[in-house]
């Protein structure tokens, strides 16, 4: 089991990650907006009845404006925090099973020590 990685170091690293597709000045420009997280502060997002194009993606793909934020583009602080909480939230979930997972490795492995097994014997089982 692989230590789940926080997935934003604090909340304007997320707010980087929202805005990855975004290229425009605007968000660049105000450090206190918040982009809406379903269209990552477009605005617009794809039309979910428009399928993509097999070869040309979503390249030729309908864009329709998002339901979500209504074309504004933005998100309230609130909401934006609300959101991040989410991520957040379901990393720590993560870590509390990984925690667990790794307890029971500890006691496996002090239970196979316990048995008195020798330096080949262990080597051939990975500890
Ligand atoms: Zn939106």
């Amino acid at each position: 089991m692989k230590k789940p990685e926080r997935p934003f170091k604090n909340i304007q690293e997320f707010r980087k990650h929202m805005l990855r597709f975004n290229f425009g000045l605007f968000f660049k420009k105000n450090l206190k907006l918040f982009p809406c997280v379903e269209c990552g502060g477009q605005g617009r997002i794809y039309d979910p009845n428009d399928a993509p194009d097999i070869i040309e993606g979503n390249k030729m793909r309908n864009r329709i404006k998002c339901p979500i934020c209504e074309g504004e583009r933005t998100m309230s602080p609130k909401s934006f925090r609300f959101e991040y909480a989410v991520w957040i939230q379901e990393w720590k979930d993560k870590m509390v099973k990984y925690k667990k997972f790794q307890l029971i490795l500890k006691s496996a492995k002090k239970k196979i020590i316990a048995a008195g097994l020798t330096r080949a014997e262990k080597k051939a089982i990975g500890l």
